[in-house]
């Protein structure tokens, strides 16, 4: 799913699906949360906060968009208006860990 984006100066109320409005005047970039849950995540651009690079035709923010706040918990990336959903790390962590230590076990016997 390809996201567009809209360069606007003030923050329109009704944000449309699968839109990224950034400010440039308010340093902001804000969009609905693109598992559909219709959260609106707000991603101050600062030093400290999210960068945005627009090549001419798409934006990427980085670092990553973690709502842990929303239920949804949704974690992904926006590069290239390309949403990019991240897995649980932390799962994948886990369960490669658990693998690895069956395998070193089924070595050992
Ligand atoms: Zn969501």
């Amino acid at each position: 799913m390809i996201l567009q984006h809209k360069f606007i100066e003030n923050i329109p109320r009704d944000l449309e699906d699968n839109t990224i409005y950034i400010s440039l005047e308010y340093c902001t970039a804000i969009h609905k949360c693109v598992c559909g849950c219709g959260n609106e995540v707000v991603t101050p651009i600062s030093p400290k906060g999210w960068k945005l690079t627009f090549d001419g035709e798409t934006i990427s923010l980085s670092p990553s968009i973690g709502s842990w706040e929303l239920e949804c918990r949704s974690h992904y990336f926006i590069i290239n208006n390309e949403k990019k959903f991240c897995k649980n790390v932390y799962n994948t962590n886990t369960f490669s860990l658990k693998k690895r230590l069956k395998m070193k076990r089924k070595r050992r016997r």
